[in-house]
């Protein structure tokens, strides 16, 4: 099984949008666990303009789909090189 550097997965396996779609309805993504639609474009921003990114989903670094990863507001970029973006503090209770 040929692997093109995505540390668990093969070249068979792509994340449909579907499967992003679904994964990003759960209740698990809101607010407050999620950042603000503006930070989580400028986050993807970053992610599409980056050598890392495999496919337009995959994080070469994490293994992670950064539409997912980058919804997470506690989430930073995991590249320690070249970290495009960074977590928040956490709400205010
Ligand atoms: S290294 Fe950071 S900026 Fe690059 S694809 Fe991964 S999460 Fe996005």
């Amino acid at each position: 099984m040929k692997n093109r550097g995505c540390k668990g997965c093969s070249d068979s396996y792509k994340v449909t949008e579907e499967q992003i779609q679904r994964i990003l309805a759960a209740p698990m993504f809101q607010y407050p666990v999620s950042v603000s639609d503006d930070v989580y474009e400028a986050r993807l921003s970053e992610c599409s303009a980056c050598p890392k990114l495999m496919d337009g989903t995959t994080c070469l670094v994490c293994g992670c789909i950064v539409r997912v990863a980058a919804k997470y507001r506690n989430r930073s970029c995991p590249n320690a090189n070249d970290r495009r973006w960074h977590a928040e503090e956490a709400a205010e209770a």
